[in-house]
């Protein structure tokens, strides 16, 4: 087996591909070097040595030893050095570098091979003591702090202690002779905390270096990292050993950084900064401010400081040429680290560089026109949740914020406004063109229009699937649900987080995306659709197989779905019209009529109104399909609660206040979720069924005649259990069809159809597929009523959850394949069976779910169904699910 890998003078042992057993540093170095460009010569210990270091109590293979030995003597010879040679000393970097970029792990020792002996030998080679003694500083500073774990501001005491005794400010104005006392205050330091001398032997350095970067990938920064980005233990990291080269070594030398192109716009140009005589982590560290690389850069930046191509035009160029090679050669914007050692270059590392979604998008699509990348790779390039960023207002990322509390990022973009914590007065303050935040300890049906008013939402209980986050990311608000660190008190209008009081007015800001939530007015950057987003959504659309829908009900709903790329709705939720001023009053009227006539004659009320509302609506979607369920909610969610509301409503109706009470207290379940609610209604009042399949049958014909195109709606039954009740149901909205028919002459083409939402309902599918001539899968209750877990609870903790390990994700965000995946893929095969051209969908919170649209696609849904804002993720998870 070979543990060493080396690479230097035009040729390496390995290649950019081996990045698992070189790690990602390792293997673009070894790539480097075959490309012939300039990189110092070095080798990199595998990563199987990491993991035998591991399993062997940290010792290492027969055998590295040799092969060490072997490769430094190799550098050695190529740069006319010999490690621990006092006269002509080899000076190495070591650093680590895993298959996967990891922060948290040990990272790099520069100028390893420093003793009392080698110091002397590097100032005559350098002709530089002044240079000598401070890279030897620096090489005990870093050494002790990252291999033998002392303390560094230790050594920045000592150091300032020694500058203000002797009259310095700066460390440049520090001589040779300086550096030298220092030096031994520095040793000092190592002997009293470690009760041994500072390693003078270069081996033991070496090696003390190489098992501080293996011991590294264990430590708890590294452990926690891995388990949050899923990256296996097993991976281990590798260790590159590099001849040292200086950027250090006065005027003509240099360091830096730079990309390929610009991270945070996409712009095609050498983005970068450098330091003059310095080394790699001055430009870090931030102590001094870094130069432009382009002359372009610098006068954009209005900086004093003159580029690096103005002052070293020569190397300038060269990296010019190295950057369009790499960039040709990875097919990707890369992130660079060179070094100039007195006016020659030297690259020290390459890798893809991380970028902004908006550069991501300009990038690849640039890409593309550039015949650098297929468009099946641009679409692969970027992450299809990352697309949010570009669709809200998002957080400057430059301003202070003051973060009173964390809660669920459960609908992205960021709003600020004045909070109050009543919905009536949310509406009110709206019209007087004030910006509110609505904070409610949770939200309700009855808070739509509180929701609507309010630039965003805050709540203090609840999950990623509660009402308010399910009703927030239709309507594309921003909303924070379930900060369990934020108190609410109604009766004073006030909250309480972080020791801090709110009262009602007070300025607060939300970031649905990170579910923050802070103090004040934190200012915000407007999206940008640019023609780069619409070309790469073109080439998504191209790709995909299934289709995209939106779950909609207000017309602003519908237009948006309709901008960002809707092919349909999947889901309008009847119910939210039902809350409108206009006629909740006949809502309630028919709610708490004695009779089915009582009934009757509210229902009358409200069908031209329900009728107006999908005119418009189909009209919007213009020919496309539209599916409408409906009514879901068991009915006492309409009626008021508090004694104050039941008095002013029962006014409103002139009904007596205790008769309205008492029909309130008579609709009170236990269990309302798993209560008298979906086609259970229409089971007792089919008389709502039909009003809202007359109103549906109308609002078609009408549409149909005004745009000309034909509507096909598709009527959908929720929370269908067995087949009867589907039957049952049909009937009846058949013959509202048959009538409407009749009465108006013209004829209508409509489905039937229903959601699958509970489990008996996936394993009767075939069954329910005889009545049924569409399945959309409601995967909200079908995930509550599997686990049996309620989605209006589970924030409390399911995240202890995914915390332990038991659920890799929340199974209401992204679909729980193994349980409810398997229940979804049995009612696709069984509806299938029964009945082949079966429209299947889905219309739970997962339709908008990357992984979970991945899902759709491998058991062959015909579309999924989404938050209108969540329209552009799911074209482009769909893209990605086909490849
Ligand atoms: C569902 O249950 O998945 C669904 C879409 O319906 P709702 O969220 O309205 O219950
Ligand atoms: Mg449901």
């Amino acid at each position: 087996r070979k543990w060493v890998y080396r690479f230097g003078d035009g040729a390496a042992d390995g290649t950019a591909d081996m990045r698992e057993l070189l790690g990602g540093k390792g293997a673009n170095l070894a790539e480097m070097c075959n490309l012939g460009l300039p990189v110092p010569p070095g080798f990199t210990i595998t990563t199987d040595v990491c993991n035998f270091y591991d399993r062997n109590g940290r010792t290492y293979p027969d055998g590295l030893d040799r092969e060490v030995t072997g490769a430094l003597e190799a550098v050695g010879e190529q740069v006319g050095a010999r490690f621990g040679d006092p006269a002509h000393p080899l000076l190495v970097s070591v650093r680590s570098g895993a298959p996967a970029s990891m922060p948290g792990m040990m990272d790099t020792v520069l100028n390893l091979g420093l003793n009392d002996e080698t110091v002397e030998g590097l100032a005559s080679k350098a002709g530089d003591r002044r240079f000598a003694f401070d890279s030897y500083r620096r090489f005990i500073q870093m050494y002790s702090d990252v291999v033998l774990g002392v303390d560094h501001g230790l050594f920045e005491e000592a150091l300032e202690t020694y500058k203000e005794r002797n009259g310095f400010t700066l460390d440049t104005e520090l001589g040779a002779e300086d550096w030298q006392t220092v030096i031994e205050s520095y040793k000092a330091i190592v002997a009293e905390e470690q009760d041994q001398p500072f390693p003078q032997d270069v081996h033991e350095q070496l090696w003390g270096a190489i098992g501080a970067v293996f011991g590294s990938w264990q430590n708890p920064r590294a452990v926690t990292y891995r388990t949050l980005h899923d990256i296996p233990d097993h991976w281990g990291t590798a260790v590159n050993v590099q001849a040292m080269v200086f950027g250090n070594m006065g005027d003509t030398s240099a360091t830096g950084v730079a990309f390929t192109r610009n991270p945070s716009t996409g712009e095609k140009e050498l983005y970068g900064e450098f330091l003059v005589n310095a080394q790699g982590e001055d430009v870090v560290a931030g102590i001094r401010t870094p130069q432009s690389i382009t002359e372009a850069a610098r006068i954009d930046s209005k900086s004093e400081m003159p580029s690096l191509e103005a002052v070293m035009p020569g190397p300038f160029k060269e990296l010019t040429a190295i950057y369009e090679r790499l960039e040709a050669h990875y097919r990707d914007m890369q992130d660079l680290e060179f070094t100039i050692q007195e006016g020659k270059l030297w690259m020290l590392q390459t890798r893809s560089g991380k970028r902004t979604t908006r550069a991501a998008l300009k990038i690849a699509v640039d890409m593309v026109d550039e015949g650098l990348i297929s468009k099946e790779v641009a679409l692969g390039r970027i992450k299809p949740s990352s697309l949010d960023q570009l669709l809200h207002p998002t957080l400057d990322p430059e301003a202070d914020r003051e973060v009173l509390a964390t809660g669920l990022p459960a609908s992205p973009g960021a709003a600020s406004g004045e909070i109050v914590f009543d919905s009536d007065e949310a509406e009110h303050l709206r019209s007087l063109g004030r910006k509110v935040l609505l904070v409610r300890v949770e939200t309700s049906p009855e808070d739509i229009h509180g929701m609507h008013a309010a630039e965003g939402i805050l709540t203090t209980r609840g999950g990623m699937t509660s009402h308010a986050a399910v009703v927030a990311r239709g309507m594309g608000k921003p909303c924070v649900s379930g900060a369990g660190g934020v108190r609410v008190d109604y009766a004073k209008e006030e909250l309480v987080a972080a020791g801090t009081t709110l009262r009602k007015g007070d300025i607060v800001t939300i970031d649905g995306s990170t579910g923050q939530v802070m103090r004040g007015a934190v200012p915000t950057i407007k999206p940008e659709l640019s023609g780069d987003f619409a070309k790469l959504m073109g080439w998504a659309d191209e790709v995909r197989r299934l289709k995209v829908r939106a779950n909609a009900e207000t017309p602003t709903d519908a237009r948006t779905a309709r901008e960002f790329g809707a092919e349909g709705i999947g889901l309008c939720r009847t119910e939210h019209m039902f809350f409108d001023e206009d006629r909740i009053v006949s809502v309630r009227e028919m709610i708490l009529a004695d009779t089915e006539a009582g009934r009757r004659e509210a229902l009358q009320k409200i069908l031209p109104m329900q009728r107006a509302d999908f005119v418009e609506l189909f009209e919007i979607m213009g020919g496309l399909p539209v599916t409408i369920r409906l009514l879901d909610p068991p009915l006492h969610e309409f009626l008021p609660h508090s004694d104050e509301e039941i008095a002013q409503v029962a006014k409103g109706l002139g009904a007596d206040p205790e008769v309205l009470r008492a029909r309130v207290g008579e609709l009170k379940e236990f269990n309302p979720m798993l209560g008298h609610r979906g086609v259970r209604l229409a089971i007792t009042y089919p008389e709502i069924a039909e009003m809202q399949a007359r109103a549906i049958f109308e609002a078609a014909i009408e549409a149909a005649e005004r745009t000309g195109s034909p509507v096909t709606p598709e009527v959908m039954v929720p929370l269908v259990a067995t087949r009867a009740e589907l039957d049952m149901t049909k009937e009846r909205i058949v013959q509202v069809a048959e009538r409407v028919q009749a009465e108006t002459g013209k004829a209508l083409t409509y489905l039937i159809g229903t959601m699958i939402e509970l489990p008996r309902a996936c394993l009767r599918a075939g069954d329910i597929a005889e009545t049924a001539e569409f399945f959309s899968f409601g995967t909200n209750d079908l995930t509550q009523t599997t686990f049996g877990i309620s989605r209006d609870d589970s924030a409390r903790f399911l995240s202890d959850y995914t915390a332990k390990g038991i659920l890799e994700t929340d199974p209401f965000v992204s679909i729980d394949r193994e349980g409810v995946g398997e229940l979804v893929q049995i009612a696709a095969e069984r509806g299938r069976a029964q009945r082949a051209d079966i429209k299947l969908g889905i219309c739970g919170e997962h339709g908008g779910d990357p992984a979970s649209i991945r899902f759709c696609e491998e058991i062959g849904l015909d579309y999924v169904s989404c938050s209108p804002f969540r329209v552009p993720i799911a074209r482009l998870a769909a893209a990605q699910a086909v490849a």
